[in-house]
Formats: C-alpha cells, sequence, structure tokens
C-alpha cells in the first residue's frame, strides 16, 4: 500500500507503542490490545499519519481546519478503506484506527516519527504543511519493523528524539489574548468561541477578536507556516479538504447548513448554532460598543 499515491498522504512513520506517551490505557484494551501501564516491554506499534487540510485559500471567521467537512469523518472513510487492506495483508493482527480521540500522545507520537519539530505555539510542525495538519494513527500489535511490509514510503521506523521549532516567539507576539506569550487553554481564543456560556470580559475578547470559531494566529505568524505558503507546499492535494469549503460563516449560511442537514457534518456541530450565532453577533459589533451585556443571552 503507499499511502502517498492511495491517499495523499506522505507522512508517516511506525514506531514501537512502548516509545509512545499512552494516555488513554482503556482505549488500547477496548481495542483488543494488550497493555501494561506498569512494564515497560509493551510490544506492538503505532503508524502515525499527518494529515494536510489547508486548501489555501483565504481564511475567513472561522479556524482553517474548520472549513472543511468534520475531519473525523475524513478518518472514518480512511480507516474503513484502509484497515481491512491490511487485515487482508496480515491476518490475525489487531489493527485499529485514531484521531483525537486516542489512547496515544498524538503530537509526541508524531514527532518521535521525526514528522516535524514541537512548536512554541504547542503544535507540531511539519517542513511542508507546517501545523495545518491533523494527526492520525493506526495502533497494532505487530512490532513496527514489520510496517515496511505493508506500507511503502515511510518516514521512519524507529523513534527519534523530538525536535523542537527555533522558538522564535512569533507566534507568541501574534497571539491577541496572551499578551507575549501563547495564551494558556482556558483564555485561548479558540477554547473562548467554543464555549457554551461566557463571561462578559470573554465576550469582549470574542467581540474584538473576529474570529465566530477557533483562531489561527499562532499558526500565520510562524515563520515556517510562511515559508509553506509562499512555496505552496502547505496546500493540500486531499480531496476531501479542498471541497465544501465554508471559510466564513454568516446567520444565513448557518441557516442553510441546518436546513441542509449539513450543519452535522461540520467540526463546530458538537455545539448548538446558538454559539455561533452569539459570536457571529459579538464579533458583528464594533470594537468601541461595550454594551454587550444585551447580547449574551445565549
Ligand atoms: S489559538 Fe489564538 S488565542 Fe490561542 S494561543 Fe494561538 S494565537 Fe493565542
Ligand atoms: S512562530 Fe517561532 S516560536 Fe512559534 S512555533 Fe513557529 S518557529 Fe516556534
Amino acid at each position: 500500500m503507499n499511502l502517498y499515491q492511495d491517499y495523499g498522504i506522505k507522512y508517516a512513520s511506525a514506531i514501537p507503542l512502548s516509545d509512545c506517551v499512552i494516555t488513554r490505557p482503556y482505549l488500547l484494551h477496548r481495542a483488543g490490545l494488550m497493555y501494561d501501564s506498569n512494564s515497560n516491554s509493551n510490544s506492538g506499534s503505532v503508524l502515525i499519519m499527518l494529515v494536510p487540510y489547508y486548501d489555501g485559500s483565504p481564511p475567513g471567521n472561522i479556524s482553517v481546519c474548520s472549513a472543511p467537512r468534520d475531519y473525523h469523518l475524513y478518518f472514518n472513510e480512511l480507516f474503513a478503506s484502509i484497515l481491512p487492506e491490511l487485515q487482508r495483508l496480515m491476518p490475525g493482527a489487531i489493527f485499529c484506527g485514531f484521531s483525537d480521540h486516542s489512547p496515544i500522545d498524538e503530537r509526541d507520537t508524531a514527532a518521535k516519527g521525526g514528522l516535524g519539530v514541537i512548536g512554541r505555539n504547542r503544535l507540531l510542525i511539519n517542513e511542508e504543511y507546517s501545523s495545518f495538519c491533523f494527526i492520525g494513527e493506526i495502533i497494532s500489535d505487530i512490532p513496527a519493523s514489520d510496517w515496511p511490509r505493508l506500507i511503502t514510503g515511510l518516514h521512519s521506523v524507529t523513534a527519534q528524539e523530538v525536535k523542537r521549532c527555533t522558538g522564535c516567539g512569533a507566534c507568541e507576539r501574534a497571539c491577541p489574548v496572551g499578551g507575549g506569550r501563547t495564551a494558556d487553554v482556558s483564555k485561548c481564543l479558540s477554547e473562548l468561541t467554543q464555549k457554551k456560556k461566557l463571561t462578559p470580559d470573554e465576550e469582549k475578547i470574542v467581540a474584538a477578536n473576529g474570529s465566530v470559531w477557533g483562531c489561527d494566529a499562532c499558526q500565520f505568524a510562524c515563520p515556517m507556516t510562511k515559508r509553506a505558503i509562499i512555496s505552496g507546499s502547505i496546500k493540500t492535494p486531499i480531496k476531501f479538504f479542498r471541497e465544501n469549503i465554508i471559510p466564513t460563516i454568516t446567520n444565513e449560511i448557518l441557516d442553510d447548513l441546518i436546513k441542509a442537514e449539513e450543519y452535522s457534518r461540520r467540526a463546530y456541530s458538537w455545539r448548538e448554532p446558538d454559539v455561533i450565532r452569539r459570536n457571529i453577533l459579538l464579533t458583528s459589533r464594533s470594537k468601541g460598543d461595550e454594551d454587550y451585556n444585551k447580547y449574551s443571552k445565549y
């Protein structure tokens, strides 16, 4: 199987499961994979993959990763295609796909697989896609050294030392709420836009920064992103992320999404549309307008 030719996935590595940070062991057990948190001789391996998602179109009022359909749908389709083929090639072995809700620290595993560096913006940064890629993985009971028999063109089959970015600080200077640092999770604009209820102070932050869902400021400020945009390497070749793009949401677009039953296919659909409507309302207010309270009914 050639992941690049078949699926547009250029960056993939296999590393032993014992080299990964296990964050949710119960997911391994549920998949039938043996794992003992008290042992350092756990067998099995992880095929870790980067999936670029940015089509290169100008960003709107939602984060670039939320402009296409929900990436969980993409990974469901990907695994539905790959896993039976792996099973056919290696009958009796266990193969289980994860993304986001994963038993392992995905960012750390991708860095150990040599697929990128860990940035001060806390994201994995790849040389071609910068941080504009999702991470997914297939966990198996086979050793990492068996993966090249199944997948051609792997980047690595051993764990490497985790590398860090240059630490230039551009991401921190660009953060609209971090005061010269990248914001911690509770204050991050991305987190705030997703909150069901906002305090008046939080409403002001959302209103002032113009984002209806998510924030990409620390990603776009990174010189590795700038290089990837200039060279064009950032653009995803994957059809799923080049179609059905909605970079800007308005109330009318939201109504259409709901009517067409498309809302449930969007990354923001785990929140009710009223959260988006609130943010649209807040961001449509002029920065100088302090009368936010009457708009905070949601
Ligand atoms: S996503 Fe936005 S608010 Fe959050 S740390 Fe990055 S720049 Fe700051
Ligand atoms: S902007 Fe600079 S410090 Fe921030 S992640 Fe990119 S290279 Fe690292």
